[in-house]
Parts: C-alpha cells; structure tokens; sequence
C-alpha cells in the first residue's frame, strides 16, 4: 500500500487575489503620474515632523499587513519628504531631476527580472547595446568595451583599476601591489572629485600617490605644473602612471585641457583617464561639444547617465578604449559559472567587465529614455542647461550686492551675496544663512562650496524642469533674504545670521 501523501502548506509571495493587486498597482501610477505633473507646485524640500523620523525607527514586522494598508502609509511618510532632486528649483549636489519613463523602465527592469551578471537573454543584449550607444555618443572607438555600474565613482574605479593593473610593471592581479618594482603615481587636478581618493586608497596605491596638480583663476589643471611633477616624481623613482583629467568638475564646472593632456601622456607614456560624470555627454550638444574635444582620446572615460540622460538612480558608465584590457582587468572563471554552448550560459559573462557579480538591469531605463527621446533632445537640453547657467551668471552680474566666485564653464555658478567691506567668515555666515532659509522655506536648493578660499552659493543646473523665471525668482530671493539679514544686523536685531532671527 502507498502511504498517504500529507496535504502541502507550500506557500508564495504571488497574491491571493490578483484583481486586488491590480487595481492597486493601477492606483500606484496614477498617483505617481500625478506627483511627478504637480511637482512644481510643491516645495523643493520640507523638513520631517518627529512623527515622520518616530515611524523609521519601528521594528521589523513579523506580522503581514494589507498591502494597500501598507501603500498608505508610504504615501503619508516618505512621498512628502523626498530628497527635491525632481523639483525645477533643485540645483544643489549635482544629479539628474528623473523622469515617469525613467521610473517605469525601472518597474519593468524589475518585472523581468533578469540578473545582469550575464546570461542568453535579451536584458543582457540591451545592456550591450546601451554601453555600445554611449560609447559612440562619446566618439569612442568601436574596439572599446564598457560596463554600467551603480555611478561615477564606481566607473572610475573600473577606468583607475584598469589604469593601475596596464601600468603595474608585473601582472599585479597575481603578484599584488607590494610586488611592484617602483610605486605608481597618479595625477589629478587639486579640483578633483573625492571618488578618486577612495579610489587609489581601495587601488592599494595609497592617498599620496594620487598628486593634486595646481589650478589656474579658470579651475582647470595646469598642464605645465603637471609635466614638472611627472619630472619631479621619474627621478624620485617613482613610476608616473595615470593622468586623470576631470570634464566637468565638481564645483565649478572647469574642464581640463583634454587635447594637451591627451599629448603630455602619449609622450610620458601615460594612461589617460577622463572623469566625464559631469562633462563626458556635452559631446552629444551640437553648441557645445567643442568643450570636450580631446574625450575621445582617453584610455578610459567614466560618464553618468543618471546625470545628464536623467535616469533614476543609479547608473554610470565606464568606458576603457581597448576591450581586452577592460576585460583582463576582472574576467575570473570560476567552475560554476562557466559558459556553454547552448542554452541559458551561452553567453558572454558581462560581470567579466566588473567588480559586481549579480547586477542591476540598469540598461533598460537608458534604453527607454533615449528611445523615447532621441539623442539630439537630450544635446539640446544640455545647451539649455548651459545657456541657463549663462543666463543666471548675466543675472548675478547685473545685481548690485550679488558677485560670481568663479568664472562660469558650462552649468554650475559660483557666486555669494556680498554687501561689501565683510571679512570671509562674515560673508561665509551671511551665504550659509541665505542658503538654509531656501531650503527651509522650500523656494531652492542651492549648495555652497569654497573655491580659492573663497566661500560662496553653487547652483549646477542639472535639470529639465528648469525655466528662467525660475532663476530670476532665485536671484530675487538671495538678494532678498540676503537684505534682511544684512538690515537686521544694522538695526541692532542681535545676531541677524541667527536661524532663529524672525525674517521680516
Ligand atoms: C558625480 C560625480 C562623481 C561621482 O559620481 P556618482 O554617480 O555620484 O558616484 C565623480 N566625479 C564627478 C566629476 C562628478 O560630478
């Protein structure tokens, strides 16, 4: 006799009711379609009420909840209070504004379901293609190979690595950084972003052989001072490796000079890495791609689509000029990943091209977007970002009590509210203050930086949403609130850079 088979209590996360999560998913769109149409009409930023922080520190439930239940509460405590990125009046660290295209390829990313580690399917043929396209729009060979990581701090990592294991000396994935017979040295602007000291920190190389070249009064690296330090460090015994040239820094905007670097390292025998997070996708803008000429001369190119193609987060590229050599820099071949002839592992392993071993099907919202829109859009609104930027700098020029820091590049503006005959960290204070009350009453975010010494407000207008008037109200607001402090601190008021100083 058979013995008799228990009833199953195998259980899923699919519903029960599929209509119920249906119609709630139908739900979702609507009231995302209509956070992204009203975003303008809401501030850039509000600060959360201590019921807010209080509900982010609850426990792991071990209990279900209705889903809807579940939806509500998001809808009360995290849409409210997002970061701004998405408002037209957000100009503050530099990111992309998003867009609904952008946030359904990442749905139906996640619907499919691929991993991106590699794989016969057609996720990873879009991957393949996305990184191709973007290679091209940086006029990059076709003999390049690429990978889409989280940013551009992880696509320079993927370039500096390459970088570090071409220049090594000995094959440093086997022997290791101590085995080198002379230490490498790097080369960067004293501009540069702060990715690349985690960078040769992580490289083993060590924060000193990263050298911060000087800058000129135009924020870009002087290439004489920089050929003086290769000079300087051959006959230390040090091995100049990699000059890493930045388009598009950080706080100003500068870049480099791409074509005089490109020549000072084919005659130093140096790699050529191009930090274009910011800057790299100007070569897709017909106004302004003259600014970024030299590019397509790299050894390697780190960009970001999550910049200026304004995808969700998060997505970079990197790009290295020669496949093998990206791909001889991570490619390992462990027993259970090997490739087959047929099947599902006929495939070329994309994380061979990485440090990441599963990975995000990030492809899709690029693809989606660019689809949607065509490469020339997205050139014509980064002269419209760069026109903006102009725009604004004209604005600052022509108001008394306001002063640019920093000559304007392409899209990011330095400049503070200076009533005239204030020490620096009076003028500091005053700026700081300006900026808070922005941010605090929602009109715009602004960040602040020093460049030379000299504190002051950035705006990176890294958006879509951006009008004029929205830079005019910008304006008008600095030079307002910036009024009232400098009046209440004349009449006496106390400490008028005190945040709790009523503004009148
Ligand atoms: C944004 C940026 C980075 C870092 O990129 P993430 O995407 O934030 O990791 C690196 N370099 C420059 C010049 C940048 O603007």
């Amino acid at each position: 006799m058979e013995a008799k088979v228990p009833e199953t209590t195998e259980e899923t996360l699919d519903p029960g009711d599929w209509d119920g999560l249906q119609s709630l998913a139908h739900q979702v769109v609507d009231d995302a379609i209509a956070h992204v149409r009203n975003v303008r009409d809401r501030p850039v930023w509000r600060d959360m009420p201590a019921e807010v922080r209080d509900a982010f520190t609850a426990s792991a439930p071990s209990h279900p909840q209705p889903l809807a239940d579940v939806y509500h509460e998001l809808h009360e405590l995290l849409m409210p209070y997002p970061m701004g990125n998405i408002h037209p009046r957000f100009w503050m660290w530099y990111m992309g504004a998003g867009s609904v295209t952008g946030a359904l390829a990442e749905f139906l990313a996640a619907i499919d379901g691929s991993n991106l580690g590699g794989g016969n399917n057609a996720a990873a043929l879009m991957d393949r293609q996305v990184v191709d396209w973007l290679r091209q729009m940086t006029g990059f060979p076709d003999s390049a190979g690429g990978t889409l990581v989280s940013g551009g701090s992880m696509a320079n990592i993927i370039g500096l690595t390459a970088a570090r294991n071409a220049m090594a000396g000995i094959d440093v994935r086997s022997e290791g950084v101590a085995a080198m017979p002379q230490p490498l040295r790097f080369y960067g602007s004293d501009q540069l972003h702060s990715c690349h000291q985690k960078a040769v920190e992580l490289l083993g190389l060590g924060n000193k052989a990263l050298r911060r070249v000087p800058t000129g009064p135009d924020f870009r690296m002087d290439v004489s001072a920089l050929e003086d330090m290769i000079a300087e460090d051959r006959n230390a015994g040090f091995r100049p490796a990699c000059v890493i040239a930045t388009a598009g820094t950080v706080n100003t905007g500068a870049i480099d000079d791409l074509p005089g670097i490109n020549a000072l390292c084919r005659k130093e025998g140096l790699w050529f890495h191009v930090d274009g997070c910011i800057g790299a996708l100007i070569a897709i803008a017909p106004e302004n791609r003259h600014l970024v000429s030299g590019l397509e001369m790299a050894d390697s190119i780190a960009l970001d689509p999550h910049k200026w193609l304004h995808v969700p987060f998060e997505a970079g590229c990197a790009l290295v000029r020669d496949a093998t050599t990206h791909r001889n820099t991570f490619a390992v071949h462990p027993e259970y990943l090997e490739g087959k002839p047929r099947g599902i592992a006929a495939c070329e392993y994309l994380h061979d091209y990485n440090l990441q071993t599963s990975r995000a099907f990030r492809a899709l919202k690029i693809w989606l977007t660019l689809k949607e829109h065509g490469i020339d859009k997205f050139g014509r609104l980064i002269n419209q970002n760069i026109a903006q930027a102009r725009y604004l700098s004209g604005l600052i020029e022509r108001t008394p009590d306001l002063q640019l820091v920093a000559p304007t590049a392409i899209n990011i503006v330095c400049f503070r509210h200076d009533p005239g005959a204030r020490p620096e960290a009076e003028l500091c204070d005053l700026n700081t203050e300006i900026m808070l009350r922005m941010q605090e009453t929602g009109v715009a975010a602004v960040s602040d930086t020093s460049v030379a010494g000299h504190h002051c407000l950035r705006v990176a207008i890294c958006n879509h949403r951006t009008r004029r008037e929205d830079l005019d109200l910008l304006v008008q607001e600095v030079s307002r609130i910036g009024g009232v402090l400098v009046r209440g601190e004349s009449a006496g008021a106390g400490n008028a850079i005190d945040p709790s100083a009523a503004e009148k």
